[in-house]
């Protein structure tokens, strides 16, 4: 019998530790409150515990007794709540709970001349350390109705009837009093610096740590733009390395069908060396630019004998499929002696690249290559390049622009390609100024257009990637 009481009493005192011990939140602010409101009512718990046991050793069980038990129940229910994880609520209830129990002294004790009055400031000071500024204002307007309360209970006499005992007016009581509120007000104060030393180290803290990481991510940086140049290296060299012995394989077949030579393989060798030196000029300048070596070779040219030739070189592409090929020259670009200034190679390789593709999409119909000078910006001309192909959806209609990016349907498949083409075209126009896009409608064609500076821009970028005109 004895011992399962001694057990019931070790349960009840576990549970009791429980409550009492700090919760943990990982929102800092909601750490800092409920710590603040955790100490005051444990501290509020041990008083009331060391007064009853006094007040039990001075006049055995009194009925004083019942009242301060129904305070430590209470205290031991807010510490629940609070680990519940009812922060606010819980302090807002304690700053109320001290709200009345000051007032109610203040009534019991002098009225509105009580100098337990004063401790109305600790109530406001609580608010302010530990809820939103909007309640305070709230606590503070319930302060000031309290002392008016106070006020009114005094002048009208109602003290005298209320059924709470009144405590003698002596110099004594008057000594507790200041000394507790002295106590109470140092115990604020504590609090305010030690919150304010806190979060000076929390500062300092975070901000070692924000270093910490610029230096992490700098490294990081580092050894990413060492990997990249690593890389570019890598593709510059590799593509050097096979381009000697493709041009090697290119050159005889060449001169082996110049020579009368008709086998079916020495085509096949031939278009297929030429087709993978194409693929490797591409990666090699894709390289470049990235990198930024890619320099450009400025000259005066006739857009009009470019048109045509990049015409003329992508005629044996459709020469079998009956696709009709059409070259449309605008206003002042149909003059022979018209002429503009850029990158005529780089020009030629983005229309090769635009007719490739078009020829490589389309099975019927026509495309068109027109040439024009700009409505809207006069000092552009306009290279648009439209055919009656497969088309493009609206959703992947920027991302052909990326490199290796292809629309994935069975019949991209089957026609081949690298997806590269796109993205070096688009990168080679940005560096001359010049903008490439694309209107298409699926199923019914494409048509994308460069809209190209007739002279180069004067940009500083520019400049430093221009290479002086080849003679
Ligand atoms: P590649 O043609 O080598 O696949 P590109 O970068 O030139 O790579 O093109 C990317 C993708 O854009 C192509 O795979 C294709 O799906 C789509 N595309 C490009 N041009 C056309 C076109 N004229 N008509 C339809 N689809 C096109």
């Amino acid at each position: 019998m004895k011992s399962v009481r001694s057990a019931d009493a070790g349960n009840v005192a576990h549970s009791v530790q429980r409550v009492l011990r700090a919760p943990a939140y990982a929102d800092q602010e909601r750490q800092r409150v409920a710590g603040i409101v955790g100490n005051m009512l444990r501290v509020l718990f041990v008083v009331i515990c060391v007064t009853l046991v006094v007040q039990f050793a001075i006049s055995g069980l009194a009925s004083g007794m019942f009242g301060l038990v129904a305070s430590a129940a209470w205290v031991l229910g807010l510490l629940t709540l609070l680990r519940r994880g009812y922060v606010q609520a819980t302090a807002l209830l304690l700053i109320l709970n001290l709200m009345l129990l000051v007032n109610v002294s203040s009534i019991g004790y002098g009225g509105i001349q009580s100098p337990t009055v004063s401790a109305n400031l600790l109530v406001i000071l609580m608010a302010i350390m530990l809820i939103p500024p909007r309640r305070v204002l709230i606590v503070a307007i319930l302060v000031i109705a309290c002392l008016v309360a106070v006020y009114w209970i005094d002048v009208s006499g109602l003290d005298q009837t209320l059924p709470f005992p009144q405590t003698p007016n002596t110099p004594e009581m008057a000594l507790m009093t200041h000394i507790a509120h002295l106590l109470g007000a140092g115990y604020f104060l504590y609090l305010a610096v030690n919150g304010l030393t806190q979060a000076i180290h929390r500062a300092r803290a975070e901000e070692r740590r924000a270093n910490e990481l610029l230096e992490q991510a700098q490294a990081a940086r580092s050894v990413a733009e060492q990997a990249h140049q690593a890389k570019v290296q890598f593709l510059a060299n590799m593509s050097h390395e096979l381009r000697t012995p493709l041009n090697a394989v290119i050159g005889y077949s060449e001169m082996l069908l110049e020579d009368g030579e008709t086998h079916d393989e020495l085509q096949r060798i031939h278009g297929a060396g030429t087709h993978l030196l194409g693929l490797i000029s591409d990666i090699l300048d894709l390289s470049k630019i990235e990198s930024g070596r890619m320099l450009l070779d400025i000259q005066e040219f006739s857009p009009k004998q470019l048109a045509e030739q990049a015409l003329a070189d992508v005629h044996d592409l459709v020469d079998q499929t009956g696709i009709e090929l059409r070259l449309e020259l605008v206003g002042e670009v149909s003059d022979d002696a018209f002429t503009i200034l850029a990158d005529r190679l780089r020009v030629h390789q983005i229309l090769r690249n635009l007719l490739d593709n078009a020829a490589k999409f389309t099975d019927r119909g026509y495309i068109d290559l027109i040439v024009r000078p700009d409505e809207e910006t006069s000092g552009h001309l306009v290279f648009c390049v439209r055919d009656t192909g497969i088309g493009i959806a609206t959703d992947v209609m920027r991302r052909i622009f990326e490199p290796f990016y292809q629309v994935d349907g069975s019949s991209t498949r089957l026609r081949g390609g690298t997806g590269l083409g796109l993205g070096l075209s688009r990168a080679l126009a940005e560096m001359m100024g010049a903008k490439l896009s694309v209107v298409s409608r699926l199923g019914e064609g494409s048509a994308f257009s460069l809209y190209l500076p007739k002279t180069p821009p004067l940009t500083s970028e520019t400049d430093s990637a221009v290479a002086p005109a080849s003679e």
